[in-house]
């Protein structure tokens, strides 16, 4: 049994921002990650440039470091290729989840943080302490749990948590490929019959091609292949997109059960972060600026109530729901109208004609869906 004032159930993004964050700030952290870095990850890899400011507070220099591309304006097309394009007011970077996602894991290294790989299968809270078991049979007990496990986990089961009941039509795919062509600054969202793929470059100048469509929609199709060609190449852009395009990864990835439904935000004192406490429709390209702005908001809260071996749970609660409900319920509400709008044609037609005379609608949902600089 070893003990650690807190530990950081995840290490994705949430997870590890919390980690550097804390570790900075001299707490005992232990982050727990299954799976080994560096590895892909089914994402857009749009990252909003509002987690700058807050980066730079880390010591962390994200364009420095990384060279990301950087991402200035926005084109949306339907299935039948009408277009509308926009400058991003705050604009953002194309960087793989691969380079990003390893070198906050090496930063909160760095910072002190201990980082264990295993998955954990048990959290239980009794007499005001967490006890965690891993699959390896390891134990430990800690004050603060930090839930930072993704969209869908082992952990939402075990902690009977509501949405993980209900089951989700959503699957994902991505691959990352050549194609020269496509511009540097750009972000595309081109809709097809039952999802979405979005297209931008990332920090290696290949193109990421990320794609969310419904189960129903899919099953119909025996491979990606198929399915590429039946459907998402009625959408000419896609069509442009895929037939001069290169495949650099063998087979796409994919994810499935990809749930929009509302999350609780504290369960069984675990404070949940990032995709655990809810995910913004991939429409939206905002849900990595929120991991990381939760992992900020959680650090701050654990700071400012823990002090010493002194922990005022009720305080650390308090704060961390209040501050996740003002920066991201409005968001995350925006996301699930406008996935429902832009899902079906007819109003997605409707709603784009709507956008094209009156343009500085889009700008609105955009900042709807996007956060401030986070300082
Ligand atoms: C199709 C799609 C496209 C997207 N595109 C974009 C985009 O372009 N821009 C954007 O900003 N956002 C995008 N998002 C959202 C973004 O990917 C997520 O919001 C972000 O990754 C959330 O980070 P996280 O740290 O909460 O979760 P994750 O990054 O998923 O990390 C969770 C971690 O927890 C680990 N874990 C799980 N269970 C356990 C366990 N029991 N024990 C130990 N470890 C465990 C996992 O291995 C994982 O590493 C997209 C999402 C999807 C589905």
């Amino acid at each position: 049994m070893a003990d650690f004032k807190v530990i950081i159930v995840g290490g994705g993004l949430a997870g590890l921002t919390a980690a550097i964050h804390l570790s900075r700030e001299g707490q005992q952290v232990l982050l727990i990650e299954k799976k080994a870095f560096p590895r892909h990850k089914v994402c857009g890899e749009y990252l909003s440039n509002e987690v700058l400011p807050y980066f730079n507070f880390l010591d962390i220099d994200l364009k420095g470091s990384l060279k990301p591309i950087n991402i200035q304006r926005l084109l949306y097309s339907t299935q039948n290729a009408k277009t509308i394009e926009t400058k991003l007011e705050l604009g953002g970077m194309g960087i793989s989840r691969y380079n990003l996602d390893n070198f906050l894991f090496k930063k909160a290294q760095e910072y002190g943080t201990e980082i264990l790989l295993g998955s954990v299968e048990n959290i239980n809270f009794e007499n005001d302490e967490f006890r965690l078991k891993l699959s390896s049979g390891k134990e430990f007990k800690t004050a603060i749990v930090l839930g930072a496990f993704g969209k869908r986990a082992n952990l939402d089961k075990s902690l009977g948590r509501e949405f993980e009941k209900q089951k989700s039509s959503w699957l994902a795919l991505k691959g990352h490929y050549e194609n020269p062509e496509f511009p540097d600054n750009l972000v595309a969202l081109h809709n097809f019959e039952g999802g979405y793929c979005g297209l931008s470059k990332i920090e290696t100048g290949l193109v990421n091609a990320c794609y969310m469509v419904s189960y129903k929609s899919f099953k119909k199709y025996k491979n990606t292949k198929e399915f590429k060609k039946q459907i998402l190449f009625n959408n000419p852009y896609l069509k442009g997109f895929f037939i001069k395009a290169k495949p650099v990864f063998e087979n796409d990835l994919s994810i499935a059960q990809i749930s929009f439904e509302e999350k609780s935000i504290i369960k069984e004192h675990v404070l949940m972060l990032g995709d655990a406490a809810g995910l913004i429709h991939p429409l939206c390209g905002n849900g990595m600026a929120m991991a990381i702005h939760s992992g900020k908001i959680a650090s701050e809260a654990v700071l400012s109530n823990l002090q010493g071996n002194n922990l005022n749970r009720e305080n650390l609660e308090n704060q961390y729901r209040e501050n996740w409900n003002s920066q991201f319920r409005s968001r995350l509400r925006t996301g699930r109208i406008l996935q429902k709008i832009l899902i079906n044609p007819l109003l997605a037609t409707t709603s784009q004609n709507l956008v094209k005379n009156f343009p500085y609608l889009l700008e609105k949902i955009i900042n709807r869906t996007h956060g401030q600089p986070i300082i």
